[in-house]
């Protein structure tokens, strides 16, 4: 999953990021928001962490931006902020933020509130199953025939993104927009590498099947 930090406090920002990934999540930065303006135009988000003070605008209008689909995506919204009335707290809502948490914050609960909103896609639950396969994302730890695996951030987050679509072909071009970072070589061989570690972890063959020239494909029934 492939998160978006809106947010200007530098110190704030590092705190989040090494947190978030962390936790297994590919992480972009943006500072104000003509950045995050643009990073919404080139990747897909999964969620977005929103500052609503920010050196050139405010965040409310970036919402309102994202809600009237002008990039594209239906991307989930938490706005995290000094602002701590009740009228901001009605008005980001109502604006379109899925949730809303005030500053300071400890960050086990705005993990927390990261998973819940996530989660959404996924019927409510924080524990996926696929076959033999049972991934906890609130625990970080993934099951095989009832015995865990030992995987990276990487691994976890490629298993993670494959389970939520089981039966269906994910590119490699999907995985590096969901599970990597802005940071990537978008010609590396990293997802390739990360997919073979993955299947030899899994310990089975025939899990993920690799469909040529199109991308990877996790077995509905394993
Ligand atoms: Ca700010």
């Amino acid at each position: 999953m492939r998160l978006l930090v809106v947010e200007d406090e530098e110190d704030l920002v590092d705190a989040l990021r090494v947190g978030l990934v962390r936790a297994g999540y590919a992480v972009d930065v943006a500072y104000d928001v003509a950045q995050a303006q643009e990073k919404l135009q080139v990747n897909s988000y999964d969620l977005v962490l929103l500052d609503l003070n920010l050196p050139d605008g405010d965040g409310f209008e970036l919402c309102r931006a994202v809600r009237r689909a002008e990039y594209g995506q239906a991307v989930r919204i938490l706005m995290v902020t000094a602002r701590d009335r009740l009228d901001d707290r009605v008005r980001g809502l109502d604006e379109g933020a899925d949730d809303y948490l005030v500053k300071p914050f400890a960050f086990p609960e705005l993990l927390a509130r990261v998973r819940a909103l996530l989660r959404r896609d996924t019927g409510g639950t924080s524990v996926l199953e696929v076959g033999e396969l049972r991934l906890d994302t609130a625990r970080f730890e993934a099951h095989r025939t009832g015995r865990q695996l030992h995987l990276t951030p990487k691994e976890f987050g490629v298993l993670h993104y494959l389970m939520t679509r089981p039966g269906h072909v994910v590119s490699t071009e999907e995985l590096l927009e969901h599970v990597w970072d802005e940071h990537t070589d978008p010609f590396t061989n990293t997802v390739r590498v990360t997919v073979g570690n993955l299947r030899r972890k899994l310990g089975v063959e025939g899990l993920i099947d690799t469909v040529i020239g199109k991308g990877y494909r996790l077995r509905e029934k394993t």
